[in-house]
């Protein structure tokens, strides 16, 4: 228990450590020592070197300041860098021309060929309902047809001729 609690407070108090003496990604870049108010040092730890590298290849480190200045709230300000980071990422490593534009183009082209898709159907549909509409009918009246037929029958011809021949003879 005591050897438990002792290696938790020790690694508490390496990762404080570590975290004061270690500059964000941005001023570790620039060579300069990151202060504590470091406007990008909560968004571009040191830790995450390379989603740095790939943002301040596409935008500048200037301009991603000025991004992050220019948000409202600290919520605002998350949403901005994470959303630099992931279109960086994405040029760097997936898509260098389109970057995150080419996900959406790539939707749009998804839905331009549903939607041709579904008009087709929809077109083939509504040539085969006044077909399938007169085999309805056409089904309804074969199916009547017996159910009136032997009625008739009946009525022609008794099922008890020799009730009928006592009749006339009594
Ligand atoms: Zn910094």
């Amino acid at each position: 228990m005591d050897d438990g609690v002792n290696v938790n407070g020790h690694e508490q108090s390496q990762s404080q450590s570590r975290k004061k003496n270690k500059a964000c990604a941005p001023c570790r870049h620039q060579r300069r020592r990151c202060p504590s108010n470091c406007p990008l040092a909560p968004y571009f730890p040191a830790d995450q070197e390379q989603d740095f590298l790939n943002a301040h290849k596409l935008f500048g480190v200037g301009n991603i300041l000025k991004i992050i200045q220019a948000c409202q709230n600290s919520e605002q300000k998350r949403m901005a860098a994470q959303t630099m980071k992931w279109e960086a990422n994405r040029r760097a490593d997936v898509d260098p021309v389109y970057g995150s534009a080419g996900i959406v183009w790539d939707f749009c082209q998804k839905i331009q060929s549903c939607q041709l898709e579904l008009h087709s159907l929809l077109h083939q549909l509504a040539l085969y309902r006044p077909q399938s509409q007169l085999q309805l009918q056409h089904q309804r009246q074969n199916v009547n047809y017996p159910i009136s037929g032997p009625l008739k029958l009946d009525g022609e011809g008794s099922p008890f001729p020799d009730q009928n021949h006592q009749n006339d003879g009594s």
